[in-house]
């Protein structure tokens, strides 16, 4: 029986789970953070809250008996990257990073590619007023300041300061193009305000801003660690975990 924990908290984490756990020669745990209220969780064991930094974890999966760990963490969760990569190097249990490709600009779209929210907040004043801020409710507040009209959306309120003029839209994607068109239209808005996570979920936004000629402010991620293999397709990682350690395919 092969022993993995998945970190969790994305869609491709909870797709990752459910194919592990339908392996019968596979145990597998989801850890998720704790953050969303109501989490929709992985099918299989789940264990809820931090580890406690690398320290922690790295007993954790000593304590575990943990045979490999894949992260499948949303690529803007950049300290459990690195606490993971440091603790499974502690303590050498091999670690994957699962992580979907970054999402890339096509004709017609109006990006603005920054490297963080600072930066971002730096750069809407110059793109509008009306914004839509779709960054999660991580990190509201680098646009706490802000002096345009922002349309918040989160999947739970932000606990951090908002801008002044708000409003706050609690939703959970997936979102269709034409209800991101209607959306936007429905609130004039200028600017759109995104983290570059990746994938099909949430995509929709981008491609409504291309239909309505709206500027795009897109956050960088943070690289993944050093040396740290990674990759963007469920199989191939499904395949590192289930196949003996030394015929698993290589992965940089
Ligand atoms: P983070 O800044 O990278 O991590 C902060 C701390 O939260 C970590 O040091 C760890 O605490 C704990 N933690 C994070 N992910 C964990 C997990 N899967 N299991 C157990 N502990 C975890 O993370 P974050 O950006 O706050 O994101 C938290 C969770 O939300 C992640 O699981 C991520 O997949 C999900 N998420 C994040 C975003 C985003 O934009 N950041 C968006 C969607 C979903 P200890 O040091 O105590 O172990």
């Amino acid at each position: 029986m092969r022993r993995v924990l998945v970190l969790g908290g994305t869609w491709d984490a909870r797709d990752l789970a459910a194919r592990l756990d339908a392996d019968p020669a596979v145990s597998v745990t989801s850890s998720l953070a704790g953050r969303v209220r109501d989490p929709v969780l992985p099918v299989g064991d789940v264990r809820i809250g931090g580890f406690g930094g690398v320290d922690g974890l790295a007993e954790w999966l000593q304590v575990n008996d943990i045979d490999a760990v894949v992260d499948a963490t949303h690529p803007f969760a950049a300290r459990i990257t690195a606490n993971a990569a440091d603790a499974t190097a502690r303590v050498d249990v091999p670690l994957l990073v699962l992580r979907r490709r970054e999402w890339e600009p096509g004709p017609g779209d109006r990006w603005h590619t920054v490297p963080d929210l600072a930066a971002a907040a730096g750069a809407v004043p110059a793109l509008g007023e009306r914004v839509f801020l779709t960054i999660g409710r991580q990190g509201v507040d680098a646009f706490a300041d802000g002096s345009g009209w922002f349309l918040v959306r989160a999947i739970d309120p932000p606990d951090v300061s908002m801008p002044a003029r708000s409003e706050l839209l609690l939703d959970r994607g997936p979102f269709s193009v034409d209800d991101e068109v209607s959306l936007m239209r429905r609130h004039r808005i200028d600017v759109v305000v995104t983290k570059n996570s990746g994938g099909a979920l949430t995509s929709a936004k981008l491609e409504a801003a291309r239909r309505l000629d709206i500027p795009v402010v897109m956050v960088s991620r943070t690289p993944i660690p050093v040396g740290v293999a990674s990759t963007s397709d469920l199989e191939v990682a499904v395949r590192w975990l289930t196949q003996p350690h030394g015929q698993r395919p290589r992965i940089v």
